[in-house]
């Protein structure tokens, strides 16, 4: 349960010199400016974060995972990158907790520029739908954290979840899907099933995915 890991009142009560401790010098006050822009939702092993964090070399990431031995397991595959390939791998971490419930304690207003949630557990029946990552409710808090022109992406092997996930992002007021030839140019896209593991199995089995990937927008009815 979650009385098992600490949760943080807010943003500023996480230690991230902690987290990626060549960008936070103890010594220099200005080195915690920067910011968390990734977020891996439900991170699993914490293949597409690997992935991504040699992409996007200088930008800070973390994997947000529910269960503590996998959470474990990615830590220390980490720590092993960082050993095995010195200066890489810095800019790449991961906290045990749960997503749901938490991401307003690790994130500001307008923080981050990708969330991913990728195979999320499907939750089929009609009342578990409440357990599901991806609600109207919880877009409201993914709308929070994300800047605008922030990106939230979305994959499944299951099509009923495919679908619910993209019609929740349909009907949100502060996203819009990305166009055909955005998804083509966007190197992140074709990490979404090649880099996790869940997606290698998919791949595996010669399995469908749906995806979904949408853009954080300002409301054109504020205007
Ligand atoms: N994204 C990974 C991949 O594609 O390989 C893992 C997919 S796995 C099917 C779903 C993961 O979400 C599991 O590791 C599970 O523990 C995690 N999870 C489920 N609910 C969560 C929550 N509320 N907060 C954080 N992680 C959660």
């Amino acid at each position: 349960s979650d009385s098992h890991f600490p949760v943080p009142v807010s943003p500023s009560h996480v230690d991230f010199s902690l987290h990626y401790p060549q960008f936070f010098p103890s010594s220099s006050e200005v080195g915690c400016l920067k910011k968390i822009q990734f977020a891996d939702i439900g991170c699993g092993f914490g293949g597409l974060l690997i992935s991504l964090s040699t992409l996007f070399p200088e930008t800070l990431m973390i994997g947000m995972e529910l269960r503590d031995k996998v959470t474990e397991y990615v830590k220390e595959r980490i720590l092993a990158l960082r050993g095995s390939d010195p200066g890489q791998y810095q800019n790449v971490s991961v906290v045990r907790t749960n997503s749901m419930k938490y991401i307003p304690n690790y994130f500001e207003k307008g923080q981050l520029t990708k969330m991913f949630f990728l195979f999320p557990d499907p939750h089929f029946k009609e009342k578990n739908h409440r357990r599901r990552v991806i609600s109207p409710h919880l877009l409201d808090e993914y709308a929070y954290v994300l800047g605008v022109g922030g990106i939230i992406y979305t994959i499944t092997d299951v099509e009923e979840l495919g679908d619910w996930m993209k019609s929740c992002l349909e009907s949100h007021p502060m996203f819009e899907s990305l166009k055909e030839e955005e998804l083509e140019a966007d190197p992140v896209v074709k990490l979404l099933c090649s880099a996790t593991e869940e997606g290698q199995k998919v791949s595996r089995n010669g399995g469908q995915t749906f995806q979904a990937v949408f853009r954080r927008i300002v409301p054109t009815s504020l205007y």
